[in-house]
């Protein structure tokens, strides 16, 4: 699992983040739907860090993750106090943007899993319209629920995806992959939030310099206010990557 990957790594409190821009995101993928089955991907920011600490399960995922991606400023910002600098911020929605190109060009198929009912289908025309040829194998809304899991697992594995997008949210698409990759025979599984409401059209995503600044969290709290006991997750991580610092419980050498 984890020691097949190559990238270098930044120790975060405890959980591993590749050091990747998002092109070398999208070589490192493809490299692993060349290399099989069974691949999972994680796109980590701080609230995943927090729920990570109190959840056992969902801290194991991370861990045994074969990629995780920084997808969050706070991730940069930490990598840089702990003397570990990551190199940019890898936005899960733009990791499904360019997989979709990756695959149009590379002959590979997606399976979009999740979302509200239609969501993933219209998502599926976006990057089709955009990306000619591109095959998207199944879509399907479903749930995480334990009983709906045999019937999905079939659906995917009869569609032979070579990537699965699951939007279940954070932890629960996470954990639905770990519990199911081997059955749904896919190369590679992603996480991915939000990114089909985002591509869809159905929610908006901050302006560009928003993003750039590291403030899509505040965007997404005026918008959606019922976020606002998740966003606490930011000061408490503040906080312990500072403690980390000032105690010395890490050094650059430890990267
Ligand atoms: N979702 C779902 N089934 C569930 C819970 C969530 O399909 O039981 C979907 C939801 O419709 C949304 C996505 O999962 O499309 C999660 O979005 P959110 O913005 O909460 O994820 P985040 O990016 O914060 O992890």
């Amino acid at each position: 699992m984890r020691e097949k990957r190559r990238a270098r790594r930044a120790d975060i409190l405890g959980v591993e983040i590749d050091a990747l821009t998002p092109q070398e995101a999208l070589i490192e993928i493809a490299r692993l739907v060349r290399a099989g089955t069974g691949h999972q991907v994680v796109t980590v920011n701080p609230e995943f860090m927090m729920a990570a600490r109190r959840d056992r399960e969902f801290a194991d995922v991370l861990r045994h993750a074969d990629l995780a991606l920084a997808d969050g400023m706070g991730l940069l910002w930490a990598s840089r106090i702990l003397g570990c600098p990551l190199k940019e911020r890898v936005a899960g929605v733009e990791v499904v943007l360019g997989l979709a190109a990756l695959c149009a060009q590379q002959g590979f198929s997606l399976f979009l899993l999740g979302a509200a009912p239609g969501v993933a289908e219209e998502a599926a025309r976006v990057l089709q319209d955009a990306n000619p040829g591109l095959k998207i194998v199944g879509t399907y809304s479903g749930s995480p629920r334990a009983e709906e899991e045999d019937m999905i697992c079939d659906l995917i594995r009869k569609a032979r995806p070579s990537i699965l997008l699951v939007a279940f949210g954070a932890p629960q698409q996470d954990k639905w992959i770990r519990r199911n990759l081997s059955r749904t025979g896919v190369p590679v599984a992603m996480g991915v939030g939000g990114a089909f409401d985002f591509i869809s059209g159905r929610a908006r995503r901050a302006p560009g310099w928003m993003r750039r600044i590291g403030l899509e969290w505040l965007y997404r709290l005026c918008r959606q206010p019922w976020r606002w006991r998740r966003m606490l997750a930011l000061p408490q991580f503040a906080w312990l990557v500072w403690r980390a610092r000032l105690t010395g419980k890490k050094s650059p050498q430890d990267c």
